[in-house]
């Protein structure tokens, strides 16, 4: 699986490296969907591969992949409930 620039990767789990939250745009990602510090990302960025989850959230839009990633992981709520809180930090959105 070759990846496809699409993005979700970079929305839809929550990042401990840059402390993000489930379901949210990481800050360095820019409007194209690049990564603005591709060369001092996080260590767990460039570890990350293009694999089998990549075609099974294919779609039309980058909310439409994000939303299938976290419902095929189970975290759909979690993350609504991230988003209502409205916090940006994942540690103080997942406290302890
Ligand atoms: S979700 Fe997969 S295809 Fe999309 S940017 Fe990330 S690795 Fe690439
Ligand atoms: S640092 Fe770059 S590669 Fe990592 S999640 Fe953010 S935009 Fe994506």
């Amino acid at each position: 699986m070759e990846c496809t620039r699409c993005g979700a990767c970079c929305v839809a789990p929550d990042i401990a490296a840059l402390d993000k939250p489930l379901g949210l745009r990481c800050p360095h990602l820019t409007a194209d969907n690049l990564c603005s510090v591709y060369d001092r990302r996080p260590q767990v960025c460039r570890d990350y591969q293009a694999d089998a989850v990549c075609r099974l959230i294919e779609a039309p839009t980058l909310e439409e992949r994000v939303r299938k990633y976290l419902d095929l992981f189970g975290l759909s709520d979690e993350a609504e409930s991230v988003r209502q809180s409205g916090c940006s930090s994942m540690r103080k959105a997942r406290p302890g």
